[in-house]
C-alpha cells in the first residue's frame, strides 16, 4: 500500500503545536501515523536526517521524484521585510521560506495549516507585526494570505486550517487520517476552513463550570470556581472547539485548569482589544454573549437564573474550593 506522505515544516511560530502533538495518547503520535500508513517524511524536531538530506528531500519533491500527500505548515508565513521574506531564509539555501512553502504547497495533494499562526497569522501577527506575518490562506479574518482566496489543492480543497494555539493533537491526527482515507471534503470544513470534527462544538459544551453558568454564579477573581464569562473574559460560549469534550492530555482543559477560554481557534484572537482576563461590558452586560441566542433572551434568562441561584453555587463560585457540597443541601437556607 502506497504510504500517505506528509512533510512538516515550521516558520513563524513557537513550536508549541509540535509539542502538543507529542502529547497525543492512546495511541501516541507516531503509532497513530504508523497504524494509518501515514509516513512522516521529515519534521524539524522529530527527524534525524541531516541538513543535506533534508534539502535533497525538498529537491526530490519539487522534481516530482517523491510524492507529497500533505504539506503541514506550523507557524505563520514571514513575508518581511517589505515582502522579501528575508526574515526567514530556509537554512542552507538562499530561498525565502515563503517561496519554499508556496512551491511545495503547489506540489502537495493537500496543504494543512497546523495551528492558528499558520491558519490566520496568530500570535506572530499581533501588534505592529514587523515580521509581516500572515497565514497560509488568511490574513487575520481576511481571506487571502500566502495563497489567495481562489487557491485550492489538487482535490479542490482550500488550505485546511487546524486552528488552535496550540492545536489539539487529536485534531491534527484525525484530520490527517481523514485526508489519508480520502474522506475529507468541503462539507467537512466550516466557514473558516477548520475541520468541523472539532468546530461543530463550542468550548462551553462539557465545561466543568456549566452548573455555575446556568445560575450565573460567576467567578470574580482568578482561582474562583464560578463561571468565568461574566467577569473573567471567558469566550467559551462563542469559541468553536471541543476542548471540554475531547480533553487535553487525557485529563484537562483551559477551564478545568482555571483559565478563561480566549477563543484561540479563531482569527485575531490574539488582539481582543482588552485584557484576556476581563469581560468587556456595556451597562453591566457582557458584550460577547452566546452567538446563537438573542441578547434580550439571554438577559431575561440571566436575571431569572440569578434570582434562583442556590446558596451552594453562590458561595462556591467565589471560593477556590468547595465550601458547600451538594450533600449539605438545606432547603431552608438554600436561597439565602
Ligand atoms: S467558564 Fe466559560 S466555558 Fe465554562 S461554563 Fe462559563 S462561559 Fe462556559
Ligand atoms: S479552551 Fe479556548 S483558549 Fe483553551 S485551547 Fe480551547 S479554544 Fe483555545
Amino acid at each position: 500500500m502506497k504510504p500517505f506522505n506528509i512533510l512538516w515544516l515550521q516558520s513563524g511560530g513557537c513550536g508549541g503545536c509540535s509539542m502538543s502533538v507529542l502529547n497525543a495518547e492512546s495511541p501516541d503520535f507516531y503509532k497513530s501515523l504508523t497504524y494509518n500508513h501515514i509516513n512522516l517524511l521529515w519534521h524539524p524536531s522529530f527527524s534525524e536526517a541531516s541538513g543535506d538530506e533534508f534539502l535533497a528531500l525538498i529537491a526530490a519533491i519539487e522534481n516530482n521524484d517523491i510524492h507529497l500527500d500533505a504539506l503541514c505548515i506550523e507557524g505563520s508565513v514571514m513575508m518581511g521585510p517589505l515582502d522579501s521574506g528575508r526574515f526567514h531564509i530556509l537554512s542552507g539555501t538562499r530561498r525565502p521560506m515563503f517561496e519554499v512553502i508556496k512551491s511545495l504547497s503547489n506540489k502537495a495533494k493537500h496543504t494543512v495549516a497546523v495551528g492558528s499562526c499558520a491558519a490566520f497569522g496568530g500570535i506572530t501577527m499581533a501588534g505592529p507585526n514587523p515580521g509581516e506575518a500572515i497565514g497560509l490562506q488568511y490574513e487575520g479574518k481576511q481571506i487571502g494570505g500566502l495563497h489567495d482566496s481562489s487557491w485550492s489543492d489538487k482535490t479542490n480543497l482550500p488550505v485546511i486550517n487546524i486552528a488552535g494555539c496550540p492545536t489539539h493533537p487529536n485534531w491534527v491526527i484525525e484530520t490527517l487520517i481523514q485526508l489519508s482515507l480520502g474522506e475529507l471534503n468541503k462539507q467537512c470544513l466550516d466557514s473558516l476552513n477548520r475541520p468541523r470534527s472539532y468546530t461543530d462544538h463550542l468550548v462551553h459544551h462539557g465545561c466543568p463550570r456549566n452548573e455555575y453558568y446556568e445560575f450565573k454564579a460567576s467567578a470574580v477573581q482568578a482561582s474562583d470556581q464560578g463561571c468565568m464569562m461574566e467577569n473573567m473574559g471567558c469566550l467559551g460560549t462563542q469559541a468553536r472547539a471541543d476542548c471540554n469534550i475531547r480533553l487535553w492530555n487525557g485529563d484537562g482543559s483551559c477551564l478545568a485548569g482555571g483559565y478563561a477560554c480566549i477563543n484561540c481557534t479563531a482569527p485575531e484572537f490574539e488582539e481582543p482589544g482588552h485584557s484576556f482576563t476581563e469581560t468587556p461590558k456595556i451597562a453591566g452586560i457582557p458584550i460577547g454573549l452566546p452567538t446563537d441566542m438573542p441578547k434580550a433572551w439571554f438577559v431575561a434568562l440571566a436575571s431569572l437564573a440569578k434570582a434562583a441561584t442556590p446558596k451552594r453555587l453562590k458561595v462556591n463560585a467565589v471560593s477556590d474550593q468547595i465550601k458547600i457540597s451538594p450533600g449539605q443541601y438545606n432547603e431552608k437556607s438554600n436561597h439565602e
